[in-house]
């Protein structure tokens, strides 16, 4: 009898993550807080107070950015910033890094160094240390690192803990970094038919561009967080899409949730982009990834104490039998579709390959 095959694109990424995990089997590591399924890992120091997280995130030429398009300098930058908004998304500081780099031929020393100029800008702004890392042949450039962050115990916040009542709320705007790979990939083919004589004008895309090459790392949310004695119920990265995280949440905690499309923050320039592209701006919003901003579940008697220009309430949290629904713009209300950004799912075109 042949080795059954079961095409990875079935089961998806995080179906293929349960099976892998089964495999694993329950950690019996009494020191383990959190294992597979939040955002960072979480284990506890012998002092029993303190707490590390960690947390690793690969970044694939051909899969997760495009060399034409990617100045080094903002990659290396990127490459620390997504491991660190996992680190955040734990409410805990990031400590140290290391790297595995692949490199292919085609890469030269100076890009190297550029590359390098951009890790040590992102530990720089975030306040982390790169100890150490390995280095080896490929066939493409292939960036995977490694944040260890530092908390205690009390004040890790998972992905479970959102209770009905809680207010879903959300940092910054939503749908930019979509925007800006809408407006790299078109630059992309034109650049391509064209040749060199084209000449782009960037300009008016700033910043969904700078949101999709250099994305931030909500730290600085959760300091606030701190000195405003603020404390979420629950909390989670957006690097899927806000659909998929907000799924997320719900089904760690045991939740449903109604989100408001019109509350959606979003910036001018990501509504000019889907205009450009007579596309509705809300797909953007509620699907489109990295932007890498915080959803959590805020508890209302702690809405006074956060900055109201620092966050908006996008929705809140229901009993489990509501499911996860939308309230589009036109106020019907919905099911909520899961699909963000999952590997392995997308269609084989070249946009599913830059995204993720
Ligand atoms: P995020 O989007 O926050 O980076 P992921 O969706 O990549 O999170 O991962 C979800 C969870 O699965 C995390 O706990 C991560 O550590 C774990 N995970 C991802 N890939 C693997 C793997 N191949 N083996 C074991 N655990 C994994
Ligand atoms: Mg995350």
């Amino acid at each position: 009898m042949s080795e059954p095959f079961t095409p990875i694109r079935e089961v998806g990424e995080f179906g293929l993550i349960d099976r892998l995990q089964a495999i694993l089997g329950e950690p019996a590591d009494p020191d383990l807080i959190m294992g597979i399924g939040d955002d960072a890992a979480v284990y506890r120091l012998p002092d029993q107070e303190t707490v590390h997280v960690i947390t690793s995130d690969a970044l694939l030429e051909g899969v997760h950015f495009d060399r034409l398009m990617t100045p080094m300098e903002h990659l290396g930058y990127k490459a620390i910033a997504v491991n660190v908004s996992d680190v955040v998304a734990m409410n805990a500081e990031p400590r140290y890094a290391t790297i595995t780099l692949g490199l292919p031929s085609k890469i030269s020393v100076e890009m190297a160094e550029a590359f390098y100029r951009g890790i040590r800008r992102a530990c720089e702004a975030y306040g982390l240390t790169l100890v150490g890392g390995d280095t080896t042949a490929a066939h493409a450039l292939c960036i995977s690192i490694t944040v260890v962050g530092e908390a205690r115990l009390d004040e890790i916040i998972f992905r479970r803990g959102a209770r009905p009542g809680d207010l879903l709320c959300v940092t910054g705007d939503l749908g930019a970094a979509y925007a800006g790979l809408k407006i790299l990939l078109e630059e992309r083919k034109a650049l391509k038919e064209e040749g060199l004589n084209y000449k782009p004008d960037l300009e008016p895309f700033r910043y969904v561009i700078q949101r999709q090459l250099l994305p931030q790392a909500r730290l600085d949310v959760i300091r606030d967080w701190r000195q405003r004695g603020v404390r979420p119920h629950a909390l989670i990265d957006i690097s899927d899409g806000l659909a998929s995280e907000v799924h997320h949440l719900c089904r760690h905690s045991g939740c449903g949730a109604l989100v408001h499309a019109a509350a959606i923050p979003v910036a001018l320039e990501t509504r000019d982009v889907a205009d450009r592209f007579a596309e509705d701006v809300d797909t953007y919003a509620l699907f489109g990834g990295e932007d890498y901003e915080l959803l959590f579940a805020l508890p209302p008697d702690q809405l006074e104490r956060l900055d109201p220009l620092s966050f908006n309430v996008i929705g809140e949290f229901l009993p489990a039998e509501h499911g996860v629904q939308v309230q589009t713009p036109e106020g019907a209300v919905i099911p909520l579709d899961p699909a963000g950004y999952q590997h392995f799912r997308q269609e084989e075109d070249g946009e599913a390959d830059l995204l993720g």
